[in-house]
């Protein structure tokens, strides 16, 4: 679960780690005053959407005036004016995807100079099962650029969960970015911070770029993305009171509201699958024989034909889905029950794109049976390898 910036920062004012004093904005017509709270002489104006690449984002309505989604004022009145061109205009950046986010909140901030812009991050990292700290002098940058062009500026560690956080670990960072005297200090005291903070509140993924040197000598957080796991969020309810649904992709929501896994995807073959395993494997085939896979989705080992039903719908209310895959290894599901939730999904909702089934398992049979009894239009498919091929031939012919 992900959180916007100036929900992030209020967090790490929780915990003390420095920010900038800001205001957060819905309607246009509190910016005035809301920028007027901060005494300048700078202020910056931040759209608030779920994804990076703000600042050199573009909005796709003409009134949005000409820069990015993160701008910079000399005046309340310039403020407030920036913030009434951002509200409710879509703002297209690097992670939005073509289709941009709309932007429902502006974040006004009091400005701050800058000396130095660096890059951190703490992360789970998967490979050593242990918390990773990423740094880099390279700040405001994309880091899978600096990955790539020069992975020397970037110093990655993970910290052993047996010591946890220590200074050492700190001052690894402070001398990476060439910090001196006091702001040393500083650096291992808010890399402190941030780790408890990580661990406290279940994070996933913490990432301050850019980290700043300020024109006065001190570290501040000028940006914050926070993702939490999901998983654990319900240990923290202040957490999920964050949570803000009109960020999510609406057909993932819905599917949330069954209990279903699914992942929205860019490709064209809906898939309904049982085991994350298995789907993961019908996603590579679908590839394999030359296709995109439109979806993710693991209907679990319980899932009842209502459940079935609802996974049917929410993958052909997808306008970019040109065939559907059902892939269905019944060992705890029943293949009658996925064959009585598609007929069932089919009759509400029409068949408008060619549908290849492949069941196997449990009560496969009584599966078949009813979808063959059914007057519903199936390709019915052996395997995993037949099932991938001839939705992929009915697709793209
Ligand atoms: P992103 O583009 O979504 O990553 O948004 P950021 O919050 O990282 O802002 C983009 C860039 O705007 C930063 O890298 C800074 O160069 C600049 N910026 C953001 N806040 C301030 C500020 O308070 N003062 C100044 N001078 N520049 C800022
Ligand atoms: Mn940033």
């Amino acid at each position: 679960m992900n959180i916007h910036e100036y929900q992030a920062k209020a967090l790490l004012r929780s915990y003390g780690a420095p920010v900038s004093d800001g205001r957060v904005v819905l309607r246009a017509e509190e910016a005035k005053t809301a920028a007027g709270e901060m005494d300048g002489p700078l202020w910056v104006v931040k759209a608030q959407i779920h994804a990076g690449g703000r600042g050199k984002g573009k909005f796709k309505e003409a009134g949005a005036g000409e820069e990015g989604g993160v701008r910079l004022a000399k005046s309340v009145e310039e403020a407030a004016d920036e913030a009434k061109k951002m509200l409710g205009r879509t703002l297209v950046t690097k992670q939005t995807g073509p289709a941009g986010k709309q932007v429902n909140r502006v974040y006004i901030e009091d400005g701050a100079g800058i000396s130095k812009e660096f890059y951190l991050a703490l992360l789970v990292d998967r490979g050593s099962s242990r918390v990773s700290f990423v740094a880099s002098t390279e700040g405001g940058m994309d880091i899978e650029e600096v990955a790539e062009s020069t992975p020397e500026k970037i110093l990655s560690f993970s910290v052993d969960p047996a010591t946890g956080y220590q200074a050492f670990h700190g001052r690894r960072i402070a001398f990476m970015l060439g910090l001196e005297g006091a702001q040393i200090k500083q650096c291992v005291g808010l890399m402190g911070t941030l780790y408890k903070m990580f661990l406290e509140k279940d994070m996933e993924m913490l990432e301050i770029n850019p980290l700043i040197l300020s024109d006065k000598g001190d570290l501040k957080c000028l940006d914050a993305k926070m993702g939490f796991d999901s998983n654990a969020v319900y240990r923290h309810r202040d957490i999920s009171e964050l949570r803000d649904v009109t960020e999510e992709d609406p057909k993932e929501l819905e599917a949330s509201k069954y209990d279903l896994n699914y992942i929205a995807l860019d490709g064209e073959i809906g898939c309904m699958v049982n085991g994350a395993g298995l789907a993961m494997a019908t996603m590579d085939i679908i590839k394999l024989y030359g296709a995109e896979p439109a979806n993710f989705l693991d209907v679990g080992g319980g899932a009842t034909k209502e459940k079935v039903t609802e996974a049917f719908k929410i993958i052909t209310s997808d306008p970019q889905v040109k065939g559907i895959l059902v892939n269905i290894f019944g060992g705890i599901m029943r293949c009658d029950v996925i064959a009585e939730g598609v007929v069932a999904a089919v009759k509400e909702v029409g068949l408008k794109v060619p549908l290849v089934v492949r069941l196997e398992g449990t009560k496969v049979e009584e599966g078949k049976a009813i979808i063959n009894n059914s007057d519903v239009d199936v390709i019915a498919a052996d395997d995993l390898k037949d099932g991938a091929e001839k939705i992929v031939k009915a697709v793209k012919g």
